[in-house]
């Protein structure tokens, strides 16, 4: 039997960013993941990951930013948002929210790599990877992992982040709540014949949104949202239709795509946890909710629960009490459940309201983005929300020093 403080089952971005918190702090912590670390790859992700302002700070203050940034990343510095229906269009501009940046686009693997070099300065940390947790046992005192292996861990607090399936979730019997988009989105990596300006663009069609994300080469990542049997047809397209069909859904704003990489798609729904916490356990990350991808704030919202957990575990610490306590943990599930619903109910309004050919909802649509571009405030407003900058935000993402120090 091995013991630790805390037990973190699942080694994804979310996962790994809650050891670092509680390695940093000092905490005993066992994180399990079940698949071996990713090497740098020979072919890149097609899927890239929108990072926010706050996450940035969490990874700063995590001590992970320098190694993150050392990789291909992009900052963007404008984004751009139009409808296909309607004339309504909104701009934002990091200069006017006097940022260096609206935020970073970043592999995945970038981000656990440089997650993984830190936890392993860390000594209060240890790292089971490959190891794969088979089930569990949740008493008065303390959770119980047992693993494939059969080596049995122990500590007062289990953390599920093993992700939008989570077996552990489902161990612990906590029911999700869960609707089918009928969306799937097609992502890959494209070049098209025009810069892309430092700029993420999104444009929302009838189908769902089609999103262009700056990469550092001057290549695009792109997130396009169809309905599920139009995403099939157009996954199954040769290349030069498939660059074809995208230039003209994106209205040739960056020219013709003049070559592109493998697609991959991901069939899209939303889903939340009934509770976030029973005794002894907590879930995180898309073990607690899945979003729809069309702002990039899933792993962000992940990365928020995971500062807001450590900083709960922290203080009741700090007081001499257990942290394991469904009493205590209940201060994390308040504390994040209601912007995490928020945030999710939002996302699938904006996708319930751009995602159809209904033309009374398409002159609504227009005339909100034009309100919202020509009220600057508002949009300023919306920018820092979707930026991370505002809200109760736990410590690790607030600012300890200048955010332009080093971007
Ligand atoms: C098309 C698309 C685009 C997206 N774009 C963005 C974006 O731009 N920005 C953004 O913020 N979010 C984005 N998201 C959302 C993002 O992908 C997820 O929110 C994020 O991956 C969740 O991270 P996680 O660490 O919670 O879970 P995961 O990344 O799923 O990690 C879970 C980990 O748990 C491990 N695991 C599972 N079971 C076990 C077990 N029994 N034992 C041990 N280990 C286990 C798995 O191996 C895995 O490594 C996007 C999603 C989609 C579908």
């Amino acid at each position: 039997m091995e013991h630790s403080e805390v037990i973190v089952v699942g080694g994804g971005v979310v996962g790994t960013t809650m050891a670092c918190a509680l390695g940093t702090a000092g905490i005993t912590v066992t994180l399990v993941e079940a698949h071996a670390p990713v090497a740098a790859a020979a072919q890149r992700d097609p899927r890239m990951f929108a990072i926010t302002r706050a996450s940035e700070r969490i990874f700063r203050s995590l001590q992970a930013w320098d190694a993150m940034t050392a990789q291909e990343h992009c900052a963007f510095t404008d984004m751009e948002v139009w409808d296909s229906t309607a004339n309504g269009c909104l701009h934002f501009d990091c200069a006017e929210l006097a940022e260096p940046c609206l935020g970073y686009i970043f592999e995945p693997c970038v981000l656990t790599a440089a997650l993984g070099q830190r936890l392993r300065q860390l000594p209060s940390v240890q790292v089971l990877q490959p190891a794969h947790c088979q089930s569990l046992q949740v008493e008065q005192e303390c959770a119980r992992v047992t693993l494939q292996d059969g080596r049995v861990l122990q500590a007062s607090l289990l953390v599920a982040a093993d992700g939008a399936g989570s077996p552990l979730r489902n161990m612990l019997g906590i029911p999700v709540q869960t609707e089918d988009y009928h969306q799937t989105s097609l992502v890959a990596l494209v070049q098209t014949a025009r810069a892309h300006r430092h700029t993420a663009w999104q444009r929302f069609l009838p189908g769902g949104p089609l999103a262009f994300l700056p990469l550092a080469d001057g290549w695009c990542a792109i997130v396009w949202t169809l309905p599920a049997a139009e995403a099939s047809r157009v996954q199954a397209l040769d290349a030069a239709a498939f660059q074809d069909e995208l230039a003209a859904a994106f209205e040739w704003r960056l020219g013709a795509i003049v070559d592109c990489g493998p697609r991959a798609a991901w069939p899209l729904r939303c889903q939340h946890a009934e509770h976030y916490v029973t005794e002894r356990a907590a879930l995180i990350g898309d073990a607690a909710h899945v979003i729809h991808p069309l702002a990039g704030q899933g792993v962000n919202l992940g990365l928020l629960d995971a500062a807001a957990l450590a900083e709960v575990i922290c203080a009741a610490r700090a007081r001499g009490r257990d942290p394991g306590t469904l009493r205590n943990l209940r201060r994390f599930e308040r504390w994040r459940r209601g912007d995490n619903l928020l945030m999710m109910s939002a996302m699938t309004g904006i996708n319930r309201l751009f995602s159809n050919a209904n033309p009374a909802l398409g002159r609504l649509r227009s005339s909100s983005l034009d309100l919202v571009n020509r009220a600057a405030p508002l949009r300023n407003l919306l920018m820092r929300h979707a930026m991370g900058l505002e809200g109760d935000l736990p410590a690790l993402a607030r600012p300890v020093v200048p955010d332009n120090a080093s971007a």
